[in-house]
Order: structure tokens, then C-alpha cells, then sequence
């Protein structure tokens, strides 16, 4: 029966392959994440300024634009910072601002205060991107106020700054991250064209895009080759693990298990390490599993660095496989089982979605693949779409689906049967001792 059902998923898992490899152009894959600090900037007596767009829809923007260099931004949760006025400073940025209803930073150095000055909220990483949002930019030159210009976003070459107004437009803020990640408007290649992300004034006039499926390679917000290249030179990136989950048959599965692997790819370049892996099941499904063993590695030692639990929420059952921290990372890989510990039948179902959590605060998801398995997206198809990447715990269940929010694929539709049990023609002793089936005893029948 596995065997059957592993073999339909194929064929829906190749369909929705082909749907939706069909428009990806640009860069293969995502290895390459950064973290950006959200700080909505207040009045000292709590007025705040307003995003021109929710977080979800500019960390859609963020993900769609940048994933044509490999990289995935990621919005950590909002803050906001009450901000008392300073004056008497300026500077060179001629950019005044207004932050909430009522308070005016009135030098026209608004844009270097906000983020070069000390205990503004920056965060406490200097490889994250703070993001402030102000009410209004002003530009300045040589100290005057420019009345007939917008400023909708500003930072620095290769600073870890950047303030948006709310007038910022859809792209505002993924263009500013171009020149934290290096670009100018009119340099690596780009000759002013109006459908490239850098394009900007005064040399050019920017295409903006008023949603976020026109976005891409073959749309608006390009990015060129040479742009790329540039933007990827580590900086403010991560280079990101690649781990899979992969399902796992025979020895040392024992056969009413349902086993997989998980392998975190050789890479000396990526010293990121992973957290834990969460396998989330189809809520009522009464497949999911309520046992976990460890299975020994090739040298047959049983891993002593990992630890797992099972928890339900929203009638799905969740387990997570937790690793000491530091100590699963490249070139490393588990081996375990999941299994049923009332009764000994067929092997558990497959899980839905599998979430894997890395250590610099990334989380990816995939979809479940139950041919080649699941991976955090990096390299392989068998991540759905472009791979979702946010702060762990921030993806709450869909209500309707009672799926994470952040992960729209759908399932394949099960074709699990009710009847996949294995050793139903053996007498009840035979198939209630764990150990049996590792020596065969019951194996002959896990065929389809
Ligand atoms: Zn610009």
C-alpha cells in the first residue's frame, strides 16, 4: 500500500511541479537570507506613523523581488520607537522627516539621526537591516527644503539603514535594500530602464509595479546579472543551510514505521545550523503518528544531541525533532521512525508540511514530497512556490484550512486507505513486539 500511494503522489506532485516551474526565471535557488528590523517611529505622546502597506504585503514584495538573486529578506516583527525631537545636528543627507502626527525632526538630517544615532532601536545585530517608517520625507539641498519633491524612501550604500514615509509606494522599500545591498540607480548595468528595480532620478524614471504579481524577471523590479552578482557579495546575507527531509524504507526502518532522513547539506561555506524540524499532520487525520525512535547511523550509534515532542493544535497532531543548539549543521544527518505505539500496523502517514527552523532565526517550510521528501527549498523542486521564509512562530493556521497561513499549496488529496494495515493475518502476539519486525518477520508483507 506505501509503495501505491507514494506512487500517486508522484504524479500530482509532478503536475504542480510543471504549473508552477513554468515562469521561474532568475537566480536557481535561495541560499542567501538577511534579517530586516521593522520600526514604526512615534511621537513621545504615542501617535504613530503609518506603514502605506501591511508587513504581510511588504514582506511579499520583499520575497518576490529579491528572490531573482537567491535571496530571501525576512521581516522581523514590528517595534516601535517613541522618538523624542533632536536638534541643532546636520549633515550630509538632506532629509528632513516627520515621524507620527505631531513631531518634527527639523534638521535636514533627519535620515542620519534616525539611524546612526545610538538607542534608536537598531536592532542588536549589525547584519540586520533596520527599517524605520516615518510619516513624511523631506528633501533638503545645501540646507533648504525642496517643496516640490517627494522622497519616499532613503538609505545608504552598503549601510544597514533605511527610512520609508508613508507614501512609499509598492517597491520603495525593496528598492531601498538594492543600495543596501550595494546598487545604485544607474551602475552594474543598468542603463536606466524603467522595468529595473534600481532605476531611480535623477537618471531615470522607475515602472512602478501596483501589484505584486507583476514583479519578476520578466516583469517589473528586474534585477540584471551583473546586479545579482553584486548584491550577493556577503554583506548583510546568510548563507543558508540546505536540509531535507526525506522519506527512508528498509534497513533500519523497521517496516511499521514510517521513516525519513534528514540531511543537512555538506556546505563549508554555511555555518548556519538548524534548531529543529517541525512535521505538521492533516488535522483528524488518524494516521498521525504518537511514537518517534531515533534509528542507529551507519556506525550504528543512536544520536545523543536530539530530543523530540508531539503537541496537537487545531485537531492536527505536530511533532518536533529539536537538536541541541550548534550541534546539527552542515554535513550532519538523522535517520528516525514514526510509528503508532497502541497498536502495530502500517506505518504512519506522511506529514503535511515539514518547517525547518534554523538558528539565525529563518524558518523555511515545504510542503511534504513523499517521493524525494521535503526540503527547505534550496536546490530541489520539491518545495511549492517560491519557499516561504519568516520568523518562526509569526505563520498562524489558516482557520478555514488549518493550514500554516504562510504556506498556500495545497495537498496532493490523499489516497491514504483505511485499510493499509500490514499484519492483520498475523496472530496479535506476532505483531505487538517491536522487535520482530526489524528481524523480518512481518517485512515480506510491506509490498504494494
Ligand atoms: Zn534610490
Amino acid at each position: 500500500m506505501r509503495a501505491k500511494r507514494r506512487s500517486l503522489y508522484l504524479v500530482a506532485w509532478a503536475v504542480a511541479l510543471a504549473l508552477m516551474m513554468a515562469p521561474e526565471v532568475g537566480h536557481a535557488q535561495i541560499d542567501e537570507a538577511l534579517t530586516i528590523q521593522p520600526i514604526v517611529v512615534c511621537d513621545p505622546s504615542g501617535g504613530c506613523a503609518t506603514p502605506s502597506f501591511d508587513f504581510g504585503t511588504m514582506q511579499q514584495v520583499f520575497t518576490s523581488v529579491w528572490a531573482q538573486a537567491g535571496i530571501a529578506p525576512v521581516l522581523l516583527s514590528p517595534e516601535t520607537l517613541p522618538m523624542p525631537i533632536p536638534t541643532g545636528q546636520t549633515g550630509a543627507m538632506q532629509v528632513g522627516l516627520t515621524t507620527g502626527a505631531d513631531n518634527i525632526i527639523p534638521s535636514p538630517d533627519g535620515f542620519r539621526l534616525l539611524t546612526r544615532t545610538a538607542g534608536n532601536d537598531q536592532s542588536t545585530n549589525p547584519n540586520t537591516i533596520n527599517l524605520y517608517i516615518v510619516n513624511t520625507l523631506s528633501p533638503f539641498v545645501n540646507g533648504v527644503p525642496q517643496s516640490n519633491q517627494i522622497a519616499r524612501g532613503i538609505s545608504f550604500i552598503n549601510g544597514n539603514g533605511i527610512v520609508i514615509g508613508s507614501d512609499a509606494v509598492l517597491d520603495t522599500a525593496a528598492h531601498e535594500l538594492g543600495h543596501v545591498l550595494g546598487l545604485d540607480h544607474a551602475n552594474f548595468n543598468n542603463n536606466s530602464d524603467p522595468n529595473n528595480l534600481m532605476t531611480g532620478s535623477p537618471q531615470g524614471t522607475r515602472t512602478i509595479p501596483t501589484s505584486i504579481n507583476q514583479i519578476g524577471p520578466n516583469g517589473l523590479d528586474q534585477l540584471n546579472a551583473t546586479q545579482i552578482d553584486r548584491a550577493r557579495q556577503p554583506l548583510f546575507t546568510v548563507g543558508l543551510g540546505r536540509v531535507t527531509s526525506t522519506p527512508l524504507s528498509g534497513e533500519p526502518c523497521p517496516s511499521v514505521d514510517t521513516c525519513f532522513n534528514v540531511s543537512f547539506a555538506a556546505n563549508p561555506s554555511v555555518s548556519e545550523t538548524l534548531n529543529s524540524i517541525v512535521f505538521k499532520y492533516q488535522a483528524g487525520d488518524e494516521g498521525s503518528p504518537d511514537g518517534f525512535e531515533l534509528l542507529p547511523d551507519e556506525m550504528g550509534n543512536i544520536p545523543n544531541n536530539v530530543t523530540h515532542t508531539f503537541t496537537s493544535a487545531g485537531g492536527s497532531t505536530i511533532l518536533t525533532v529539536s537538536f541541541t543548539p550548534g550541534t546539527f549543521g552542515q554535513g550532519d544527518s538523522i535517520d528516525f521512525g514514526t510509528f503508532f505505539t497502541d497498536i502495530l500496523v502500517d506505518g504512519p502517514s506522511d506529514p503535511i508540511s515539514v518547517i525547518f527552523n534554523f538558528a539565525h532565526g529563518f524558518a523555511s517550510q515545504a510542503g511534504f514530497d513523499a517521493v524525494t521528501g521535503a526540503d527547505s527549498g534550496l536546490g530541489s523542486f520539491s518545495f511549492v512556490g517560491t519557499p516561504n521564509y519568516y520568523v518562526p512562530g509569526t505563520c498562524p493556521n489558516d482557520p478555514t484550512t488549518g493550514k500554516p497561513s504562510c504556506f498556500s499549496a495545497r495537498r496532493p488529496p490523499s489516497v491514504r486507505s483505511s485499510t493499509s494495515t500490514q499484519c492483520r493475518s498475523h496472530p496479535p502476539w506476532l505483531c505487538s513486539a517491536r522487535g520482530l519486525w526489524a528481524s523480518g518477520s512481518c517485512g515480506g508483507e510491506d509490498s504494494p
